[in-house]
């Protein structure tokens, strides 16, 4: 179950959301009588109350927002309780003060702003104490391992307990709140309103990570990088899921390099079976798998995890997605060669893509030129594949056949930039950007416009997902609907 909290200054909006909240599904919501300006009446709040209702009057250490005395805020919980609200949440320190009365539940909680402390089992000891009937438990998270250890409190505590890490590394400790036995969760009226850094709104819970469908058995993939907060991947994914009746979540997981080698240790006990990998791990893992394909041994890097059993194995998806998109854009193509064996290819970047993307299109026999920025890096890249590099100023001067931008250069905001300039590009020429947001960027636009074969990261994003399905859960992946769904997202944003 999710609880959606209302932060509201005004009593009519707090109506309004709570009546709002209600027909969209939601079936408990939390009142922060702290955010209403002027004195807050309760009565009119609760009198038609359309679900079930947690009171909480957070004080401004605990992070809320109340101005007025001590005694007024715990008065208005006593009154809370004499009205019969469903919860009512109190602090550790005010439960004592505040006695059981009727059928009001109480949730006895704790924040700590600044850490996930060492002691969690102490400080759920000491507040079931406080004749809890729920315990809630919210503390900063500064590493992913504290999220498992908050979802494990949670798993073992003998009254009901919420357990919440906050900060972008946390998220996950609340999307898997109900895998790990949580009577409910915490989420916002809207994402843009979050009173907790973190913080999820309530439709990005049902409708990206379909919360409610989320129980011991759900199995757990993800992507894991930094940052990861812009990944369109959770969306794609977890549709895909869905549509296959997968009873599986697909979440973001933020782990900085440094806690690689514990979250990956911790990747078992998370419930975790497979991972997209991205920037800056895709080298960092190659130590933990105990096979790998290929594509991942040539390239040196490896964008999926797949853990089955005491195995974990590593794929790289890019190049094939890549490659193929570019075939297939070349066999559409009437009068064009379908072979790349021969042709010039000016690989622009050398990161991840460029390397993944020249290493496909060396195996296919093009003659491969990198250039990028840095020309050290570009040397290096040249050197592992025994091709030529060019200085990143010389990059117009190579006769292509094939060109490939694999640098963000044209990616949103940036959209009126370009790696490489509209005169010298001819129509024989076949001009891939790997960026997809936007679909088309400017060179894709002059490409069409000099008559130019093109072929947009688009394409690229959705055959690396697709074949990242298969290798997750075994099956065909529903390609349209990642389709469809990637290219909403990079319209306007929804979230
Ligand atoms: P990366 O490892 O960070 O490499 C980026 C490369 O671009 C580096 O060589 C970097 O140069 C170069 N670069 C960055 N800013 C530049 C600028 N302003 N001018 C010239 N060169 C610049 O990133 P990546 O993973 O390879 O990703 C690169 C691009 O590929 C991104 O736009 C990403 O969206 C796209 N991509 C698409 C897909 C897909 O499925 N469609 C998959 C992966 C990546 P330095 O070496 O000097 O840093």
């Amino acid at each position: 179950m999710i609880c959606v909290s209302i932060a509201r200054g005004r009593h009519r909006h707090v109506i309004a959301e709570h009546k709002h909240l209600v027909s969209q599904g939601a079936t408990l919501v939390e009142l922060r009588l702290d955010y209403i300006t002027g004195e807050v009446n309760l009565k009119r709040l609760l009198a038609e109350r359309p679900s079930a209702v947690v009171i909480t009057c957070r004080r401004e250490s605990d992070g809320g927002k109340w101005a007025g005395s001590e005694e007024a805020r715990r008065m208005l919980l006593r009154s809370a309780i004499a009205e019969g609200v469903d919860y009512v949440d109190l602090e550790e320190d005010i439960a004592a003060s505040i006695p059981r009365y009727g059928k009001t539940k109480r949730i006895i909680s704790l924040h700590d702003f600044r850490r996930t402390p060492e002691d969690l089992d102490e400080i759920h000891a000491r507040l079931v104490k406080q004749d809890a009937d729920v315990v809630k438990i919210a503390t900063m998270a500064n590493h992913p391992h504290d999220n498992l250890r908050i979802l494990q409190l949670m798993r073992r505590g003998r009254v009901p307990t919420v357990g919440l890490c906050m900060g972008d590394i946390g998220t996950p400790s609340r999307l898997l709140a109900g895998k790990f036995g949580a009577p409910f969760t915490f989420a916002t009226f809207h994402h843009e309103r979050t009173l907790a850094p973190g913080q999820l709104s309530y439709q990005q819970m049902m409708e990206i990570y379909h919360y409610e469908r989320i129980n011991a058995d759900t199995a757990v993939f993800g992507v894991i990088g930094d940052p990861i907060g812009h990944s369109l991947s959770p969306m794609i994914h977890n549709a895909a899921f869905r549509k296959a009746g997968i009873n599986a979540v697909y979440l973001p997981f933020r782990v900085p390099r440094e806690h690689l080698m514990q979250f990956l240790d911790d990747a078992p006990e998370l419930g975790i079976r497979g991972l997209s990998v991205t920037i800056p791990h895709k080298e960092s893992v190659l130590t933990r798998l105990t096979d790998a394909d290929a594509a991942t041994k040539g390239i040196g890097a490896c964008n999926t995890m797949v853990w089955d059993g005491n195995t974990v194995k590593g794929y790289n998806t890019d190049e094939h997605a890549a490659l193929e998109s570019l075939e297939r854009a070349m066999a559409e193509d009437p009068g064009r060669s379908r072979s790349m064996a021969g042709l010039t290819a000016l690989v622009l970047g050398a990161g991840g893509a460029a390397r993944a993307i020249a290493y496909g299109l060396k195996n296919r026999g093009a003659k491969v030129v990198i250039s990028g920025r840095t020309q050290q890096r570009a040397e290096q890249l040249a050197d592992r594949l025994k091709c030529r590099v060019v200085d990143w100023t010389n990059r117009h001067g190579v006769g292509v056949d094939i060109l490939v931008n694999c640098t963000p250069l044209g990616m949103h905001p940036n959209v009126n930039a370009t790696p490489y300039e509209k005169h010298h590009i001819r129509p024989s020429m076949i001009l891939f950007d790997t960026v997809y947001n936007p679909e088309n960027t400017l060179l894709i636009k002059e490409g069409r416009t000099r008559g130019a074969l093109t072929v947009s990261g688009v394409d690229m994003f959705v055959r690396q997902a697709a074949l990242q399905f298969r290798l997750f859960t075994g099956q065909e992946a529903p390609m349209d609907l990642m389709r469809e769904i990637l290219k909403r997202q990079i319209g306007p944003a929804k979230y």
